[in-house]
């Protein structure tokens, strides 16, 4: 087998930053790592310099949604930087209607939080034969014209299940088309793709993760059910572009994986189970679900042997989910997003030992729409990565894909310059160095998602390395965000 030395790198070991060391590599096993001068010419076979690059293991992304990323590569997406009206907003969707030789109509990428709100009647001027659904950035919800709330069997007066929300015109009462958390209400009736189809698209995305360096990826969705676990591992049984699969089950079908003996960590080939995912939400200044129910879902959850993660954004999901998580303490248990933060929830973060996962490319990708919308004091809460680092909590990064980019740069950039996409200052005050995000991409997502924490580099070991054109100690900050075809897979 070729010994191969990568030379004089900056090499991040999964703490700190070794300048001028080398990695031999042979049989995809690390077979020594030192200073780059303890190296003599006769113990390789060849040598690439790597001068002003940085090695260091591959990734986790601790919270993304693998199946919603390919149908979203795969079906036609709004393009919020050509609207400025309301009726180019409605001209873009007529086009893809009219372009479109399907029945069911999926775009995606309606940003609900612009100022031109459309609803079910605008859709209705487009079409009242074909079914159309629109789904909204956030993924947490869809726009549906009235034939596809027809097909799906929705009236004026049928009854919202739980954790649903048919949303509601303020004037008539009548229903405006968008339904929130509702997705497994509509999936079941949009024609399904092939196997073959399904495989090239997931492969698709999985090339996207494995071009961003990802080598383990955590799937978040709350609609998480057996059926798509079982796909998942077909999926990842024949295609090696998958990376390593973390599947959350939602609580609304844990018990699917009780019944068929699945615990948490149960793996079956490359995929394993993880923490059950709990959806929280506020709405009208109240929790949904409440702190009662909440807490039963996560005593459920960890009976199961599950830890929970809990998707908590605005402060009051956070405070609520953590004191719910303090009353019923767990090893492990996380909560996703944490978006906005007070002292004193990071006290109590730190204080029960929850873990979090976060975004830190929502500060690039949706800083300017957080500035455009909320006041001082809610700026000063939002994601506040420094400080929970500096309190000593576990922060994993994750990129909540397709909900936000994928690429890892990004997130180090908006980490470290706090930089939105227009180049606005969203809390500055919260700046995380770019070795503590790599932590995070690394170190700290191994502890969330109970990972084997072994050291990054280890002796005989073949933990995926990464050479990466990017030189830490003389960087471009305001380049970062572009880069993005400079990651290189050395083993
Ligand atoms: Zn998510």
């Amino acid at each position: 087998m070729e010994k191969i030395l990568y030379s004089n790198a900056n090499i991040f070991d999964g703490n700190k930053i070794h300048t001028n060391s080398s990695l031999l590599i042979s049989d995809s096993k690390i077979v020594a790592f030192d200073k780059a001068s303890n190296f003599e010419s006769n113990i390789f076979d060849r040598r690439i310099d790597c001068t002003g690059m940085l090695i260091t293991e591959s990734f986790i992304d601790s919270h993304t949604h693998l199946l919603s990323f390919s149908s979203y590569m795969n079906s036609p997406q709004i393009d919020n930087g050509e609207i400025n009206s309301k009726s180019d907003l409605i001209q873009q969707i007529e086009n893809i209607v009219n372009n479109s030789k399907e029945y069911w109509i999926r775009i995606f990428g309606l940003n609900n939080t612009n100022s031109f709100n459309i609803n079910k009647n605008d859709l209705d001027e487009i079409s009242t034969t074909l079914p159309i659904v629109i789904v909204l950035d956030s993924l947490h919800g869809n726009l549906l014209n009235s034939k596809a709330l027809e097909i799906i069997g929705i009236s004026e007066y049928s009854n919202e299940p739980t954790g649903v929300t048919f949303d509601r015109e303020i004037n008539s009462g009548n229903l405006s088309g968008y339904i929130f958390e509702g997705d497994h209400l509509i999936e079941r009736y949009i024609p399904k793709s092939s196997m073959s189809d399904l495989n090239d698209q997931v492969g698709q995305v999985s090339k996207i993760y494995q071009d961003n360096g990802y080598s383990l990826i955590n799937d978040a969705s709350i609609n998480n059910n057996f059926i798509k676990f079982e796909l998942l591992c077909n999926l990842a049984s024949s295609n090696s572009l998958i990376p390593k699969i973390i599947f959350m089950p939602g609580f609304p079908y844990l018990n699917e994986f009780s019944r068929e003996r699945l615990k948490y960590n149960s793996t079956i080939g490359s995929v394993r189970l993880g923490h059950c995912k709990i959806m929280l939400t506020t709405s009208s200044g109240k929790t949904v679900p409440n702190f009662e129910t909440l807490s039963k879902q996560i005593n459920e959850s960890h009976r199961a042997g599950f830890p929970v993660a809990i998707h908590a954004v605005d402060n009051l999901s956070v405070k609520t989910a953590i004191k719910a998580i303090g009353k019923n303490p767990f090893e492990n248990d996380r909560i996703e997003h944490s978006s906005e933060l007070y002292d004193e929830d990071i006290q109590n973060i730190k204080n029960n030992d929850i873990h979090i996962s976060t975004h830190p490319s929502f500060i690039y990708d949706r800083g300017d729409s957080y500035l455009k919308d909320k006041n001082q004091l809610d700026l000063n809460s939002l994601y506040r990565i420094g400080s929970l680092i500096n309190s000593g909590v576990t922060v994993g990064y994750s990129s909540d894909a397709p909900v936000s980019s994928v690429n890892p740069f990004k997130g180090i950039y908006a980490n470290f310059t706090r930089c939105t996409k227009s180049g606005n200052s969203l809390n500055p005050s919260e700046k995380v160095s770019i070795i503590d995000t790599l932590k995070m991409l690394t170190t700290f997502n191994k502890t969330i998602t109970n990972s084997e924490n072994l050291k990054s580099i280890q002796i005989n070991s073949n933990t995926k390395m990464l050479l990466i054109d990017m030189d830490i100690n003389n960087i471009d900050i305001h380049l970062l965000k572009n880069v993005n075809s400079s990651i290189k897979w050395i083993n």
